[in-house]
């Protein structure tokens, strides 16, 4: 009978998000190729391509060991199945198939992440229904004993920002860094560049963007190898220029170890790990290990967290700020060639030939414009999820409704992240280039940032009056003197 197969017999399912040696216990596998998996809808061409890439490398890694199995839909390769095992997907929609079609299938707890789910829950359950990313974070430190001594935390705080977010230093096109590692391409991604191609030829997939070139691991010998390359090399700047922006500099001093992260393939243990032993023996500076352990064992674990604990409806019922604008057939298609404001460009053009922008490209620039001119969260959640290379069912709801777009009315920031062009202007290079002038809000040079921020305030006023954060802005906004003309203004222009 099913029933009493030990795990040993058992064949380990590989699912999207389990590609890499963390999710395998030495038996024998089943590696499933759901073609649904890339086209269920439009996603960015590259990350199609690294997620098929990294599926068929593991295929490759576990020789003997696996069963490769090629299909249209999960469906078919779980039903009629008694002899698997699965590591608990990280996705709502895989969870309720594999229970649903894989009956027989035992369920392991999750893996991939600094802290489990049991011992989030036990934790939340204590609390008081709010989950600050700092408790969590100083938790982890905590436990961990990462960045400690025996009086609390080295440096004297849990957080160092203060010394980073730094704008990108004066008068510079690039931050003058070498290279970041880069994969070398072998005949898998060729296969999967022609299977791709086939799939496009036949109308089965639609993509967007580019896809030339592989820039991301999608194994774990490849991912220790970037890894390395960060920690020696970038990391020292990551921290100061974390917040920064430069036209000609796309990766800056990122890490682009998201992908191979939610791919699977690289344990976050080991990236954190990595970057103390930079600080603890190459004098790697301490705000920048800091902050990156900080995005690691911090952010990404909590809003992992987050999308269990606030479940399926999160987002599709609040919409605090009530928007409800369909996003524009050229967010749609990654297309900026109608675009003449120089941030938002070059933004567009960098998600569209990469499939990946740094944090605050994404947060300043498309989350900002997606804010101010009130696009439907939820759409615009599948909208991240699909076109980012590093985009997850679990990685995007609290970034984008929450920490973006502010439409769960403040369970995970406690203000919409809506700035002017000011700011923007002040964070990266792009201005000076630009038609418009980031001081404006009215007239022909009017910045679309600096007006649209303060239509965004006259819009919202009515939902963001009581958050004692938002009472400076809304009083500045309703000293202008122009508001109403701004408005109109907006209005007229609406979004090309
Ligand atoms: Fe962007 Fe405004 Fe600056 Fe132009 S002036 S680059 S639109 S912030």
């Amino acid at each position: 009978g099913s029933t009493d197969r030990s795990s040993t017999d058992r064949r380990r399912l590989v699912l999207p998000g389990q590609y890499g040696p963390l999710f395998d216990d030495g038996g024998p596998a089943l590696v499933v190729e759901a073609r649904e998996f890339f086209t269920a809808r439009p996603v960015h061409r590259a990350k199609a391509h690294l997620w098929l890439s990294a599926l068929r490398h593991r295929v490759r890694e576990l020789g003997d060991r696996a069963e490769h199995v090629q299909v249209d839909t999960l469906r078919e390769a779980l039903v009629g199945r008694d002899d698997l095992d699965v590591v608990d997907p990280p996705s709502r929609t895989l969870r309720a198939q594999v229970r649903h079609w894989g009956r027989g299938t035992e369920v392991l707890p999750s893996r991939g992440f600094v802290t489990d789910e049991a011992e989030f829950a036990e934790w939340a359950a204590q609390g008081t229904g709010r989950f600050r990313m700092e408790t969590h974070y100083e938790r982890v430190r905590r436990r961990e004993g990462w960045l400690m001594q025996s009086d609390g935390p080295i440096g004297g705080k849990f957080s160092l920002d203060d010394q980073n977010r730094e704008p990108p230093p004066r008068g510079a096109t690039t931050l003058g860094l070498p290279d970041p590692w880069w994969p070398t391409e072998d005949d898998i991604d060729d296969e999967v560049r022609h299977d791709l191609d086939r799939w496009e030829r036949d109308g089965v997939a639609r993509f967007v963007g580019r896809d030339d070139t592989r820039r991301f691991a999608v194994t774990a010998d490849e991912a220790r190898q970037a890894l390395d390359d960060f920690v020696q090399v970038r990391l020292g700047d990551f921290g100061p220029f974390e917040d920064a922006t430069l036209t000609n500099d796309w990766t800056m001093a990122h890490s682009l170890l998201s992908v191979p992260m939610n791919l699977g393939v690289l344990d976050p243990f080991e990236v954190v790990e990595a970057a103390l032993v930079a600080h603890r023996d190459h004098d790697a500076p301490l705000a920048s290990v800091e902050g990156f352990v900080r995005q690691v064992a911090g952010w990404r674990d909590y809003v992992w967290h987050l999308y269990w604990w606030f479940g399926d409806d999160y987002g599709a019922e609040e919409n605090a700020l009530g928007a409800h604008e369909r996003i524009p057939r050229w967010w749609q298609e990654l297309d900026a060639s109608a675009i003449d404001a120089v941030c938002l460009s070059t933004a567009m053009e960098g998600l569209h030939d990469h499939g990946w922008l740094h944090h605050i490209q994404r947060l300043m620039v498309l989350g900002n414009w997606a804010l101010q001119r009130g696009y439907d969260p939820v759409h615009l959640t599948e909208w991240f999820t699909d076109v980012f290379v590093d985009g997850t069912d679990w990685v995007m709801p609290a970034n984008i409704i929450g920490m973006s777009q502010h439409a769960d009315g403040g369970m995970v920031a406690t203000k919409p992240y809506a700035s002017g062009g000011r700011y923007i202007d002040r964070m990266s290079d792009h201005c000076g280039g630009c038609r418009y002038d980031p001081t404006k809000r009215l007239g022909e040079d009017a910045c679309p940032f600096t007006a649209g921020y303060w239509a965004f305030l006259s819009r919202t006023e009515p939902a963001l009056q009581d958050n004692p954060r938002m009472m400076r802005p809304l009083q500045q906004m309703r000293r202008l003197t122009d508001l109403d003309e701004v408005v109109a203004q907006e209005t007229r222009r609406g979004t090309p």
